[in-house]
């Protein structure tokens, strides 16, 4: 079983928060497509004789291109490998590029079966403030053309802790997206990423962090209305309707490995990851000229037990402490259940069998409790 995740970097303009890697300027696009189809041929023996389970689209913004090339793409990976029937396939969309033509179209030519929106807030006023292209009454139409097109699956983004915002417009955001019934949601504390335009403003007092407190009121009413709406809470940041959880993306949290494809896209295969040059040009001139700008980490045990730590314990399935002991050995074991324990006994860790996870109360505090049992030489 093996992901395969492809950067699309383009997007119509930048969003004030974002420091993804992505470019407005769309002149390489063409020439882009026919490197990552390039990599992606020059790349098939990295996952081995391993089937493809899941394939992610993301960026940047994907549906920024034409059906017609992001059809060209497709061909390109069902030609060079082996995709499982029943595929999670998710295209990351801007709601505003989601017309009824293009999803009409989407859902006629392309496999796609799941598509992940940023909608981030229903508040006009805040999607103005973080430059975002779409309004919230183009996000509403998105998801009900979606259906409509017959894609069921569909995950939707939001950001908490927006500049100003208060609990209730928090709740009030919440019981938008839950009244659209979409089987999968992601909601993330807004960050300040040094660089940004956002970071620029809040140094000038234009704009300023909500309060601890009120984030993590955020973060509790997150939690209780959507687990209320029968939402699991499958990751800290992720919750879905029963049996919808994102494959792709748990993938990632269950070390699956995957094959990244793309300017700045990563890659893992168990024992190493890898990520492409963050630059169209030189991606772009690297893949065509067979001489890749690739960077790669060897991950030794206490990196990869670091690894586990911090994606396994963000899950509800949580970590299994056999793993710990067969894959990084028992000083590992050791030392994490010498950092546990304390927590355990302040109902912040549960071991159920053998399996050590946070509890609902560890949640709320997940970042002290994750780096305490991080290995530290
Ligand atoms: S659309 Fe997405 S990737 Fe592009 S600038 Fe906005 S947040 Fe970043």
């Amino acid at each position: 079983m093996a992901g395969i995740y492809l950067h699309i970097p383009f997007c119509r303009h930048r969003c004030v928060y974002c420091d993804f890697f992505s470019s407005t300027d769309q002149s390489l696009r063409a020439d882009y497509i026919k490197a990552l189809c390039r990599e992606l041929e020059l790349r098939r023996p990295y996952l081995g004789r391993a089937k493809v389970d899941t394939i992610y689209v993301g960026g940047g913004t994907p549906s920024q291109l034409s059906v017609g090339e992001l059809e060209q793409i497709f061909s390109y990976i069902y030609k060079v490998y082996k995709v499982s029937d029943g595929a999670e396939i998710t295209l990351e969309a801007n709601p505003d590029d989601l017309s009824d033509r293009y999803v009409a179209d989407v859902r006629a030519v392309l496999p796609v079966n799941r598509i992940s929106m940023g909608v981030q807030t229903f508040s006009d006023e805040r999607l103005r403030l973080l430059r975002r292209r779409h309004n919230s009454a183009a996000a509403i139409r998105a998801v009900q053309r979606c259906r409509r097109a017959g894609i069921e699956n569909i995950s939707i983004d939001l950001i908490y802790g927006l500049p100003g915002e208060t609990l209730d417009e928090w709740k009030s955001d919440l019981r938008c997206a839950l009244s659209l019934h979409v089987p999968h949601l992601s909601a993330y504390h807004l960050t300040y990423e040094e660089g940004t335009p956002l970071w620029q403003m809040r140094a000038k007092g234009e704009v300023s962090e909500v309060s601890e407190e009120t984030s993590v009121e955020m973060y509790a009413r997150l939690v209780s209305m959507l687990e209320d709406a029968g939402y699991e809470h499958y990751e800290i940041s992720n919750f879905c309707l029963p049996g919808m959880e994102s494959r792709h993306n748990s993938s990632y949290w269950r070390r699956v490995p995957y094959l990244g494809c793309g300017a700045a896209a990563h890659s893992y295969d168990g024992v190493s990851r890898q990520w492409n040059v963050a630059s169209v040009g030189r991606y772009i001139r690297g893949v065509m000229e067979g001489s890749m700008e690739v960077e790669r980490e060897e991950l030794d045990a206490a990196t990869r037990y670091n690894d586990y730590v911090v994606t396994a314990l963000r899950t509800s399935w949580g970590m299994s402490m056999p793993v710990v002991k067969k894959e990084f050995g028992l000083a590992f074991y050791e030392y994490c259940m010498r950092f546990a324990r304390s927590y355990i006994e302040r109902g912040l860790l549960e071991l159920e069998g053998r399996v050590l996870r946070l509890t609902r109360k560890g949640v709320l505090l997940s970042d002290g409790v994750i780096s305490d049992l991080l290995w530290v030489e």
